[in-house]
């Protein structure tokens, strides 16, 4: 039920009675946390009420909701969550460690399985490429795939006016 006209037929209910757009709840669960957007507008079905969003629009929901749950839970999120964020950036194991400058794979998958404490500076990281998804700096779907040709984390676009350089020690 993708489309908005009004002859559309529910896969819910099969009666095309008229669509109606309003704000949907769409939860997200991140381990022990979860994000609920009320904000997302979409055509819910006259006669029963059921949504359906396309999967390009919800990529989009699940990345504002991992910047809301990594920026908005009090000392951070667990591994299991950091794996659902993980996953949101398309990511494998690999490439999330290189992209967040931690040193292996194998690391990445021991705080995933909650062995330990998931530092917040990952988290952190991970926030900077999140962020810049949500304003449009850089495109998320396309993470993957360029750290696979080049095998290296994308820069993140700077302000040309601001050069940091490194002094030295004295
Ligand atoms: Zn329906």
């Amino acid at each position: 039920m993708n489309q908005t006209n009004n002859e559309a037929i529910c896969s819910a209910c099969n009666v095309s009675s008229g669509w109606i757009t309003r704000a949907a709840t769409i939860k997200k669960r991140f381990g022990a946390v979860s994000v609920v957007d009320r904000g997302v507008m979409l055509p819910h079905c006259g006669a029963c009420g059921d949504w359906s969003i396309e999967a390009k629009a919800l990529e989009v929901v699940e990345i504002k909701a991992a910047v809301a749950a990594i920026r908005d839970t009090v000392g951070g999120l667990n591994g299991e969550g950091m794996k659902v964020v993980r996953k949101i950036l398309g990511l494998t194991q690999a490439q999330f460690a290189k992209l967040v400058g931690y040193e292996a794979a194998e690391n990445i998958s021991r705080l995933e399985s909650g062995d330990r404490e998931y530092p917040r500076a990952i988290q952190l990281a991970a926030l900077f490429y999140l962020e810049a998804g949500v304003r449009g700096e850089i495109d998320l779907h396309l993470l993957s795939d360029e750290m696979k040709q080049t095998g290296a984390a994308p820069a993140l676009p700077h302000d040309a006016r601001l050069e940091v350089t490194k002094e030295r020690a004295a």
